[in-house]
């Protein structure tokens, strides 16, 4: 069974060609500096909160980074319910049955396994939730987040694969890197989204089309590319070698446009060198 995640959809969703360039061909581009520190920072606080969850020590971790040490404590006291592991109602009555960090979940879904992995999620015989770390230093909109395939696919899993109702499901973004988070600055910011009936039907039907349309471009060996109106191709890695480049794009002269026009070289697009 092919496994499908949040960026599998997301890519497919957005352009099946780039999906192949991606997942089928493994290619990639470069990374800038900014974001492969982005990309640290948010791997080694997604390692700090997992510790924490498990009682292991995290003063080394923290010491290490005074910003990760004093976004995680924001978030301590932002969040409260989040380290105690209990539901953010804070119901003393309500049973809590089950809470994990980096929890994975796996569901069949015809030919393929919906994968999602959650950095917490709290179960108990009332409620649902999901929480995630963001740690980008601008966060999204939250109508963007909200139809997010990350979003609906980590609620859909959550919902198929428990006794819970929709209704009883909630997914919670925590944008933890101190200066993200409107008006002061100083605490991290968050978007909780509930979920229903009507929005589980709609996504188990985006995910039934979307994986039908997979199948078929499989059987056909065919991804095709984007429509060019979606204007996603101008500031796509892959541009040159889809043959999309902007026509008044200016020759890469800095080390990043360079990386990037270098990795997306094929052997029929370099020029012959006459000997
Ligand atoms: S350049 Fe356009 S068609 Fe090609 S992979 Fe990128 S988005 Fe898709």
């Amino acid at each position: 069974m092919l496994p499908l995640s949040q960026s599998h959809l997301t890519l497919l969703d957005a352009c099946p060609r780039k999906y192949q360039y991606v997942f089928f061909d493994a290619l990639s581009g470069p990374s800038t500096y900014e974001q492969q520190t982005t990309a640290q920072w948010g791997s080694q606080f997604h390692l700090l909160m997992q510790q924490r969850s498990l009682d292991l020590p995290v003063e080394l971790l923290s010491q290490a980074n005074a910003e990760m040490a004093a976004s995680m404590a924001a978030l301590a006291k932002a969040a409260p319910e989040v380290f105690e592991h209990l539901p953010a109602s804070g119901d003393p009555s309500e049973a809590l049955t089950f809470s994990q960090s980096e929890h994975r979940r796996t569901l069949a879904f015809g030919r393929y396994l919906l994968t999602v992995v959650y950095d917490l999620v709290v179960l108990s015989s009332q409620q649902g939730q999901i929480f995630d770390w963001k740690t980008h230093q601008h966060p999204p909109r939250q109508s963007w987040l909200q139809n997010d395939w990350q979003t609906r696919l980590y609620l859909y899993v959550l919902c198929e694969t428990t006794a819970l109702s929709p209704e009883q499901l909630s997914m919670t973004y925590w944008f933890v890197r101190l200066g993200d988070a409107p008006p002061s600055g100083q605490e991290p910011g968050f978007y909780r989204f509930g979920y229903s009936a009507a929005q589980h039907q709609q996504t188990q039907r985006d995910l039934q089309q979307l994986t039908d349309r997979l199948t078929r471009m499989q059987q056909q060996a065919d991804f095709p590319k984007v429509a060019i109106e979606k204007g996603l191709c101008d500031r796509c890695l892959f541009n040159v070698r889809c043959d999309r480049a902007p026509a008044s794009a200016p020759s890469p002269s800095s080390p990043q446009q360079l990386l990037q026009a270098a990795s997306q070289l094929t052997a029929d697009s370099v020029e012959e060198i006459p000997l």
